[in-house]
């Protein structure tokens, strides 16, 4: 007792220390770097809505890796926000790989403090797990992809070393007013009262936004988290976008003269955080195809709320972090996390009935099999007549081994959830991976008195609020008093809903797929790291996951044999010319014969130009990656493909204009690739 006693003292008396004096700011060493993660840009299956129909066709605005690394020093960490609908656990395992082999990156960073976060947009080209449940609506696991958002959060990690400099951090924090609603209130609401009553709202309405600034007063960029789904861009979309979070970030970025080209520039990042139940969607209707303000009212708003509350966050932030910079790490077995708290296990991964009836606003399922709330109780599920079926139903549809689901552990375990698809104990095949990732990876990092939670699920607003008090309490005697949390962060594995909410069985708490303790769990782990932290010890790394990279059945689409254009064409030939004048808020489109847009992604590059006639030369004023530009694919009888590139004139300026295409062809001989361009004639914009 009295040694327990002597050693708090001690802690007390080493938080002290360690604990910055209020007002004291802290010199840290800050880098930032962006590049570019667009994957193929024709027919692609795209994550996040899980509609097989939904294949890409053309690009609104190119996807983006926005890496951050900040140091104090003695330890550094990187920061990444990725435009993709989830952070799989092979992209983190395969770009820590990249940076093992790196030999200057490999002296700093490593998977226990680099952290990568996807944005959740909605409409990217998916096909880059590994793992079945989430390759099975693209066919397969596409190389190209993977390999793309591999290297591309690696090129913007190493631009982010490469740009370290000595600087400032800001931290500020305001609340926006009708940029989400909670899409499972029914859910929401079985969380005690009295933990509802601490809050004004059902979802989490907190931007939190760093600052970052060099001691020579250079602006490097900004990083903020909001909870807020990107999916304003329905399912019947076909053109890669960022959705709101990628646009808010290119408006930021625009206002700081951000050069996408450039190895070093202005970086603003829009990451995602506890919005597992948080819709954009609510109050304007998420409209199914449109990449327009005009057109898509959610969009506009989303995009707009976030991006104005940002600036204004940015601008009059004046509290400086201060504090050393920490990080802790480990791989956790969630069939087997005791959570001393419940005194019970974590289960194998299930997916629960309730998951069929997908969620209102974002994605319903027109037919479920299930509708939300659906549970043990509710369904009678242990007379076992409905699993049988199902089993038969999914055992014949999927041609993976199909366990036997009458596993009365597995089943008491998952407790009120009744188990609609075994992903954790049912395999490809008999020896190969499960159908999601069981091994995941838990991590905290500490900027000074900021601490952030990786957290590898999407997860609901109150789920979010637990964790961002644990990590107070963990770290407050080490100075700590700010947290966020970083959603969909190094792993993906669904969702993470609270004990309460996962009682309910709604789509949220069907796809949390580790039982009703898995928030628990993950609870006991951060604090288990915060402590570590606190107390300058290690903890053990845990086991190593098994690497799934390509283990999908490849996908088969996504080339083209050959390309060609009709007699008389080349590529880049224009089919149809834009109109000889337009009036400002006219659209301007025009037709192009050109080549298959995934021969060659364009990588930092651009399918497009709009160029203004300025004192007798062309010169660009719009790329793909703008959003008032449009790059669009389609097949015209067999090898043939048809370009038309459209371009909003709201906001530009009267003068004259021409449209050049870039693209890239292939011999069917060789399969030799050649870049190719065309232009149209000019047209005058009143
Ligand atoms: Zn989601």
């Amino acid at each position: 007792m009295l040694r327990v006693k002597m050693i708090m003292i001690m802690f007390l008396f080493t938080a002290v220390i360690i604990a910055p004096a209020p007002g004291f700011a802290s010199t840290y060493l800050i880098g930032s770097g962006i590049y570019d993660i667009t994957g193929p840009a024709a027919e692609v299956v795209m994550m996040g809505y899980d509609v097989s129909s939904q294949k890409t066709a053309g690009i609104h605005t190119r996807l983006r890796s926005r890496a951050f690394v900040i140091g104090d020093g003695a330890k550094r960490v990187v920061f990444v926000s990725a435009d993709l609908g989830m952070l799989f656990q092979m992209v983190k395992v395969k770009v820590c790989e990249k940076i093992a082999d790196d030999p200057l990156l490999s002296q700093f960073y490593n998977e226990q403090n680099v952290l990568l976060s996807a944005t959740h947009t909605h409409n990217g080209p998916g096909g880059f797990s590994g793992y079945f449940l989430y390759d099975e609506p693209e066919s397969g696991f596409i190389w190209q992809n993977f390999n793309a958002i591999v290297n591309g959060i690696y090129q913007s990690i190493k631009l982010a070393h490469n740009n370290v400099q000595s600087g400032r951090i800001l931290i500020n924090q305001g609340t926006i007013e009708g940029c989400g609603g909670n899409r499972a209130v029914t859910a929401y609401n079985n969380n005690p009262a009295a933990e509802r009553a601490q809050y004004s709202s059902n979802t989490d309405k907190t931007m939190t936004l760093l600052k970052f600034v060099a001691l020579n007063g250079e602006e490097i960029g900004e990083l903020n988290w909001y909870a807020v789904h990107p999916d304003s861009i329905g399912p019947d979309n076909h053109l890669i976008s960022g959705d709101n979070k990628g646009w808010a970030s290119y408006l930021f970025e625009k206002d700081k003269g951000t050069n996408y080209q450039a190895s070093k520039t202005f970086v603003a990042a829009f990451a995602q955080s506890n919005a597992g139940d948080v819709t954009p969607n609510i109050g304007y209707g998420q409209a199914p195809k449109y990449v327009t303000f005009a057109q898509n009212p959610s969009l506009k708003n989303a995009v707009l709320k976030q991006y104005n509350e940002a600036k204004t966050l940015y601008n009059s932030a004046t509290q400086e972090l201060s504090g050393s910079v920490d990080f802790r790490h480990e791989w956790v077995d969630m069939r087997t996390l005791y959570v001393a708290s419940a005194n019970a296990y974590t289960c194998a991964a299930g997916m629960g009935a309730s998951m069929s009836a997908g969620s209102p606003y974002d994605n319903p399922s027109p037919t479920p099999l299930f509708p939300d709330g659906t549970t043990v109780s509710s369904l009678n599920w242990n007379d076992n007549a409905a699993e049988t079926v199902l089993s038969s139903l999914l055992g014949g549809l999927f041609a993976f081994a199909w366990p036997a689901t009458n596993d009365a552990a597995y089943k008491a375990c998952q407790a009120e959830k009744p188990v609609l698809i075994p992903t954790g104990i049912a395999h490809l095949n008999i020896n190969g991976p499960t159908m999601t990732p069981q091994i995941v990876p838990l991590q905290v990092l500490k900027i000074g008195n900021l601490a952030i939670a990786a957290v590898p699920s999407e997860v609901t607003t109150m789920a979010g609020r637990r964790i961002i008090k644990t990590l107070i309490s963990g770290l407050g005697s080490a100075g700590v008093n700010y947290s966020v949390v970083a959603a969909l962060a190094n792993t993906y594995t669904s969702y993470m809903v609270t004990r309460e909410e996962y009682a309910m069985q709604w789509y949220e708490g069907a796809c949390t797929q580790f039982g009703p303790n898995q928030l628990a769990a993950w609870q006991q782990e951060y604090t288990r790291l915060c402590n570590a932290i606190v107390n300058g010890t290690d903890v053990d790394p845990g086991p190593t996951p098994e690497d799934v990279t390509g283990l999908t059945v490849d996908f088969a689409g996504g080339t083209a044999v050959f390309d060609d254009v009709p007699l008389g064409k080349s590529f880049g030939s224009v089919s149809t010319q834009p109109n000889s004048s337009y009036k400002r808020g006219d659209t301007v489109s025009a037709v192009f014969w050109g080549g298959y847009p995934n021969n060659d992604l364009r990588t930092q590059d651009t399918f497009l130009v709009i160029e203004k006639l300025v004192n007798g030369a062309y010169v660009p004023v719009a790329r793909d990656w703008d959003p008032e530009t449009t790059y669009n694919w389609a097949r015209n009888s067999i090898a043939y493909s048809k370009i038309t590139i459209t371009w909003d004139t709201t906001n530009a300026s009267a003068g004259t204009y021409r449209i050049r295409h870039k693209g890239n062809w292939k011999l069917g001989w060789t399969g030799k690739i050649s870049a190719y361009e065309g232009v149209t004639n000019s047209f005058i914009l009143n």
